[in-house]
């Protein structure tokens, strides 16, 4: 997702991890982040009903079924992740089943030990209103709506769930609201049934995605078909009051649909809604309906405007973040909140390779030095790593190492690899872990593949370790009749272990640029280089493709 810039608690986030950082810092170990990974039991299937009542402020009857898998031998029963709403009655296989509730979990007792491979159906009846998860708003326009907002576990408190994103799987929706509403949920639709009162509407996600993923809109927006349909069927769900903006706003989606087809693979998914409605984030990524912010599409003088769309950048931006997406973090999702990089720091690669083709390379260039910026403004507070096992707070790993830093690394990737090895390690490895999980490690091991390349230091350095290389270069010469030996010493200021990534550096001499390439071994390195004459400039990473700080350049 995108973080809405005017939402970030930035300063008090940042005051927080500075004294959470130096509390911390006086124990021998940060404490390991327990994560509610799938044990004893796995979801495969989740049919979800939910009837809402006449002014949509709550959920007047709902009954999810729940098809599981068992994986362990004598499991007596299932916990699930179930919020505060009143349940009436819960089955399984059509029979009672006694149940206990405490702190967010609902246990519901098998009747008889169940095994490994054993398959179960359990349904939960249940009504009221969620305290989160499910957000009853007005919308833009002043009506009544209800959107899913689960990002990151959140889902729970309005669906039974295994609520972590390594616990996958389908979903199909039938949503009884009245007549006045539209409805639209993940996957494909099926057939909208009405009596006098109420319209039932069918939804069907036949793709296994994660649980912060499953959403539905109820609202009294506009339903507009694109006006290209060449990849998916994609369509808007928006505020009346953004009805004529809305195929001009979202001009770049079928575009941005179409780089990522075939950059990455086919798209994933049975269609694709934009929805413009209530989101805590900028915008939220759920699997084939992405939700937007109401605000998207309201229009501000003086905003940086696209050339190519001629709609603001801001809107190009999370529009393609998003989209991006729905490859990378709802198709192929990280295994543990740890590899949230993996989802985020691809959409925001990934929405930078957007900008890069269709803006051309100085926008391109643009984007990335932005991200840098942040990075470095964001280390000097933060010390974790981007695989960060100890932060508690989930919503905290919204941070600028997941973003911009994951982003920087695949770029300084990319960069390292090769063009024709990178692209074919990602495609590889979105196609190995596509609607399931994947780890850091699996990425690895992909561009490993791709490249010939042992890749184990690089992700030691940049991933597992925190920091940035931060630069200080400094030299001596001597002069000769034609030519000049230059004594160059490369010094790493960070703290821990050096970076060992290649340094280009461009020296000016005579006027022309002559380029040099150091390899560190070490936080100091020192390298005699030959030029044709003293040089007159200097400059480390002439081309932008290394993330870094550079501290001092002098002689
Ligand atoms: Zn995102």
């Amino acid at each position: 997702m995108r973080i809405l810039s005017n939402h970030r608690p930035r300063n008090i986030q940042r005051a927080v991890f500075v004294a959470l950082f130096v509390v911390l810092s006086a124990l021998p170990l940060f404490a390991q982040r327990r994560e509610r990974t799938v044990e004893s039991w796995k979801p495969l299937h989740y049919d979800v009903n939910l009837s809402f009542n006449e002014q949509l402020t709550e959920i007047s009857s709902a009954r999810t079924e729940i098809s599981v898998e068992v994986l362990k031998p004598n499991v007596t029963k299932i916990d699930l992740d179930f919020g505060e709403l009143a349940i009436d009655s819960i089955q399984i296989a059509g029979a009672p089943a006694q149940f206990d509730r405490t702190n967010e979990q609902l246990n519901v007792a098998l009747p008889r030990a169940a095994n490994r491979g054993d398959k179960l159906s359990i349904a939960i009846n249940y009504h009221g209103k969620p305290k989160d998860g499910l957000i009853f708003a007005r919308d833009r326009d002043g009506k009544q709506s209800a959107t899913g907002d689960n990002w990151p576990n959140r889902v729970h408190y309005w669906i039974p769930t295994l609520d972590h994103p390594s616990a996958k799987a389908t979903v199909s929706f039938t949503i009884s609201a009245p007549q006045r509403y539209q409805v639209v949920a993940n996957g494909k639709s099926g057939a909208t049934t009405q009596n006098a009162l109420m319209s039932q509407w069918k939804f069907d996600e036949g793709k296994a995605i994660p649980p912060y993923c499953m959403i539905v809109t109820v609202n009294e927006g506009a339903v507009i078909n694109s006006p290209d349909q060449t990849i998916t069927n994609l369509i808007y769900n928006v505020p009346q009051k953004d009805r004529d903006y809305a195929v001009k706003g979202f001009s770049s989606a079928a575009p941005a649909l179409a780089f990522f087809n075939q950059t990455i693979a086919p798209y994933p998914y049975e269609k694709l809604a934009l929805i413009v409605a209530e989101t805590r984030f900028g915008g939220m990524e759920n699997s084939s309906a992405i939700v937007f912010a109401s605000n998207l599409l309201a229009l501000h003088g003086g905003e940086k405007m696209s050339a190519r769309f001629g709609i603001p950048t801001r809107i190009e931006n999370v529009v393609a973040h998003e989209i991006a997406h729905q490859w990378f973090g709802d198709s192929v999702t990280e295994t543990t909140w740890a590899d949230l990089w993996l989802s985020e720091g691809f959409a925001t690669y990934f929405a930078g390779l957007f900008l890069e083709k269709y803006e051309g390379d100085a926008a391109f260039r643009d984007y990335m030095r932005d991200a840098a910026e942040q990075v470095v403004r964001y280390s000097k507070s933060n010390k974790m790593p981007i695989h960060d096992t100890t932060t508690q707070d989930l919503m905290s790993l919204l941070n600028d190492n997941n973003y911009q830093k994951g982003a920087w690394v695949l770029h300084m990737l990319r960069k390292q690899l090769g063009d024709e090895a990178f692209f074919k390690g990602v495609r590889n490895y979105y196609n190995d872990h596509r609607e399931a999980n994947a780890t850091t490690e699996d990425l690895r091991s992909a561009l490993e593949k791709s490249s010939g390349k042992n890749l184990k230091d690089f992700f030691a350095r940049w991933i597992y370790g925190a920091g940035h290389p931060r630069y200080e270069l400094s030299w001596g010469s001597m002069e000769r009749a034609s030519t000049t030996s230059l004594f160059v010493h490369l010094n790493q200021l960070q703290d821990g272990d050096p970076f060992l990534d290649p340094v280009p550096i461009e020296f000016t001499v005579n006027g022309k640029p002559e380029r040099r390439t150091i390899y560190p071994k070490g936080k100091l390195t020192t390298e005699t280089i030959q030029l044709p004459g003293n040089p007159t400039g200097v400059k480390i990473d002439p081309d932008e493709t290394l993330l870094k700080e550079v501290v001092s350049i002098k002689p």
